[in-house]
């Protein structure tokens, strides 16, 4: 945040200083200065918004998402109206921008770098390849687009660091970088309409930490947030191994989602899982249902056609959650949409659970 109003005001600045370059002068003043005023802009406003609230907000970076894409349109249009090369090569510059933000700085400075260059080349022979009249390639022009070249670099990853993070982190939950209930509330719709409308079956797991008050009571919260961080991490393995859905909806409460119409296959997803809470091999002293930390497991089996909807389908996994304390911990419980009763799953080893 402090990075980026820091940048702006430079852009800012080298914007405004631009607009006294001697070629420029007559051409493009309005647009330097409307850049200008606009980055000043976001400088005051970052300031601002850093005073009033330390830490960045999701609130700002929309601000300046909606910034980078009004200059977008900006450009284009400085373009269309007066066919400015400098137009050209801001937007090119930003559209690219667009195209690499996701990738890491090096990709960035490369792509920028090599559209500075082709622009360069472009500039120098556009209007003998494409007809355009380019007034002339001074040394200003060359300084010019290396200028600008540089303050995308920097506008670049910047912003997008921001932008990305604020991102992530509206619908991450921070410490386990899992998909958190924000994101969760956004996913089920989709998977409730696929079940009903698609007559695909929907799996939701609801899985639970036991004993996990006993564990921050002996061993101190950081401690519990570390144990939280590793189940994250297994989690997420899962979700790759098996592209389903993960996140974590409470304390050390998670929700797992995927379609999936064969009812052992499901049952093999989630005692995968519960193995491989088990294969941590976290010590719980003050666990009375094993040595280290387990989780219970309720498995809702939404068959396809079911109208249930989302506070139905958490509802039902949670019943059969709690089921699975009563029943004693560490295991999994099944509910069944088509009679709607709970009954254990045979607890497998992980040799028998091969993919089918
Ligand atoms: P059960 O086996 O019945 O689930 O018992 P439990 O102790 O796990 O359940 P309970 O709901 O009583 O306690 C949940 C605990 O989870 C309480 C709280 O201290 C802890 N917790 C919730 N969120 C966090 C967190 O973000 N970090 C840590 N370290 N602990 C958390
Ligand atoms: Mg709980
Ligand atoms: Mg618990």
């Amino acid at each position: 945040m402090v990075s980026l109003s820091v940048v702006s005001l430079v852009n800012g600045i080298l914007i405004l200083l631009l607009s006294f370059y001697p070629k420029y002068n007559n051409d493009n003043n309005l647009f330097h200065y409307l850049l200008s005023v606009t980055e000043i802009g976001v400088f005051v406003y970052a300031l601002y918004a850093l005073r009033k609230k330390p830490t960045s907000g999701l609130g700002i970076n929309i601000c300046l998402m909606v910034f980078h894409c009004s200059v977008l349109c900006f450009c284009l249009l400085i373009y269309v109206i007066d066919q400015s090369p400098f137009a050209v090569r801001f937007l090119l510059m930003f559209l690219s921008f667009q195209i690499v933000f996701v990738v890491g700085i090096i990709p960035i400075i490369l792509v920028n770098t090599s559209v500075v260059v082709l622009f360069y080349m472009a500039n120098k022979y556009s209007s003998a390849v494409l007809g355009i009249h380019i007034p002339n390639n001074s040394i200003f022009d060359v300084y010019n687009i290396i200028l600008s070249g540089l303050i995308c670099i920097t506008l670049n990853w910047y912003t997008a660091h921001v932008i990305i993070s604020g991102i992530i982190s509206y619908n991450h939950d921070q410490l386990t970088g899992l998909n958190n209930r924000r994101s969760f509330d956004q996913s089920v719709d989709f998977y409730t309409s696929v079940c009903r409308h698609v007559h695909q079956t929907v799996c939701v797991v609801m899985m639970d930490v036991d004993f996990f008050k006993p564990y921050n009571d002996f061993y101190g919260h950081t401690k519990g947030d570390t144990v939280l961080q590793s189940i994250g991490k297994a989690l997420k393995e899962l979700s790759e191994e098996e592209g389903i859905y993960v996140a974590r909806v409470g304390g050390e409460e998670f929700i797992i989602l995927w379609t999936e119409n064969r009812l052992l296959e499901a049952e093999r997803v989630v005692l995968k899982l519960r193995q491989k809470i088990i294969d941590l091999k976290i010590q719980h002293e003050r666990s009375s249902v094993a040595p280290y930390i387990t989780a219970s497991f309720g498995l809702y089996f939404m068959r396809g056609g079911s109208m249930d909807n989302k506070e139905e389908l958490y509802n039902n996994a949670d019943v059969a959650l709690y089921k699975a304390k009563g029943a004693g911990r560490n295991c999994v419980m099944l509910l069944d949409s088509s009679d709607r009763v709970c009954r254990p799953v045979e607890l497998r080893s992980l040799d028998e659970l091969v993919r089918r």
